[in-house]
């Protein structure tokens, strides 16, 4: 499978290419050349598929053969070794949990698809790469679990000092071995665009820096399968299935799009965000405006700027009238956040997070339209990676996961930075 730079269609590279470079040399994000959809017996059969099996069949056309069928098999194992439960909330609204993985953020399943996809292609030592990455919290913790020890791959983690919660801070820097966290004295955006700084040095280009955001394709396909797995489980009811992700870089809701290229029946999307609505602005007038990025309780999605929209734009071939017949966007304060997570929890005992209750939101506000629809939310993050908000919110106490315990007596080790020359003096 090739990929094209969505700023100029004859730059044309492998999967492997795209993989490595995670974003063109005209800094244009890659794209697939073809889509071709799934077959109607696949969709037929799907409640009786395993995930696996489901997940192999949904990736395969854009791997290609660059990864042979029996490692693309093992990598998928290795990816999908949590569930993915679709847990009822109230009458026809679902919460699709993508939190049970290692770091319990559904980041875990893009960082581990992409580590073992470089892993392959590094397999003979040949290419050492540097993957470089700027978090505001989640990605950091997923990406730094989801590469440990996997061979040839340094990980170089910036993120802001004080502004990331603890356990998504000890997630990120207590692992050691090929994971390095870079602690910045400034916000996400310093760190965004020390990244994006590095990625266009050409003093650098010895280290084959490459992304583990969602621009890189390894990370934002696999995002699909999610879709296929609400849509497994809630077949049975027959009944038109809205799909709402709560959005930052809208790197989730682009694979979800993308799977109904796939053929996979998805009626209608909602991306809901936050404040930082330049989404839900550009619906309303088509204008395409990046903004600073405002903070916000769910954090997570602070993003004025989303990196992902271009890809969508150009499955919608950027026409409003397009967009309108299946994608809504909306946008919702904390207040509004706040009350839904106790409406949730008073009138049904669910616990959800802010990102996942303003993905409620959006989705209560698009099944107005559809009386007979079935809608399902995007639960991004356990309630635990953010309990210094939940807790007082719901006023509960949440147990400490497994996963979040095995981080919590260990000793953060970072290196603290200030500016993009200390970012170069490290690389070297
Ligand atoms: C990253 C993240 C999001 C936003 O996902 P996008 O794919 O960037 O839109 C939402 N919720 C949580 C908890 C996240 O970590």
């Amino acid at each position: 499978m090739n990929y094209y730079s969505l700023n100029n269609k004859h730059i044309q590279v492998s999967f492997q290419e795209a993989v490595i470079q995670g974003i063109a040399p005209d800094r244009g994000l890659y794209f697939p050349s073809s889509i071709t959809p799934l077959s109607q017996s696949f969709f037929e059969d799907i409640e009786s598929l395993s995930n696996e099996a489901i997940a192999f069949q949904v990736i395969q056309q854009f791997v290609g053969n660059e990864i042979p069928e029996a490692e693309l098999k093992q990598i998928i194992a290795e990816t999908l070794c949590f569930d993915f439960p679709c847990v009822p909330v109230e009458e026809n609204v679902y919460s699709l949990e993508l939190y049970h993985g290692p770091t319990m953020a559904f980041k875990d399943v893009g960082a581990r698809f992409m580590s073992r996809c470089l892993g392959y292609f590094n397999r003979n030592d040949d290419k050492k790469v540097t993957v470089l990455v700027a978090t505001s919290g989640d990605t950091g913790g997923a990406v730094a679990s989801g590469f440990l020890g996997v061979k040839g791959v340094e990980v170089v983690i910036l993120y802001p000092s004080g502004k990331v919660s603890d356990i998504q801070e000890r997630q990120l820097t207590t692992l050691g071995q090929n994971i390095t966290a870079l602690e910045v004295d400034g916000v996400f955006d310093d760190c965004q665009d020390m990244v994006k700084k590095a990625f266009l040095d050409a003093s650098l280009q010895h280290k084959n820096l490459t992304s583990a955001n969602s621009i890189n394709i390894a990370r934002w396909l696999p995002q699909m399968f999610y879709f296929f797995f609400a849509y497994k489980q809630l077949k049975k009811y027959n009944k038109p299935l809205i799909v709402s992700c709560p959005s930052g870089n809208f790197g989730n809701i682009c694979a979800g799009i993308l799977a109904k290229r796939l053929g996979l029946p998805i009626f209608h999307f909602v991306a809901a965000t936050n404040a930082n609505d330049t989404v839900p602005q550009f619906l309303q007038n088509g204008k395409y405006e990046p903004k600073p990025s405002v903070a916000t309780i769910s954090n997570a999605m602070d993003v004025g700027n989303p990196s992902n929209f271009i890809r969508i734009q150009e499955m919608y071939h950027n026409d409003l009238k397009e967009f309108n017949k299946d994608f809504s966007s909306f946008t919702f304060t904390d207040e509004e956040t706040k009350l839904a997570m106790k409406n949730i929890y008073t009138n049904s005992g669910y616990i959800a997070e802010p990102h996942g209750a303003v993905g409620y939101l959006g989705l209560k506000r698009e099944m107005q339209n559809h009386s007979n629809s079935i809608g399902v939310f995007l639960e991004t993050a356990h309630p635990i990676k953010f309990l210094d908000v939940v807790e007082p919110i719901l006023n509960v106490q949440l147990p400490i996961p497994t996963q979040i315990e095995s981080v919590l007596g260990k000793d953060k080790k970072s290196i603290k930075i200030k500016n993009y020359d200390d970012l170069k003096a490290f690389l070297g």
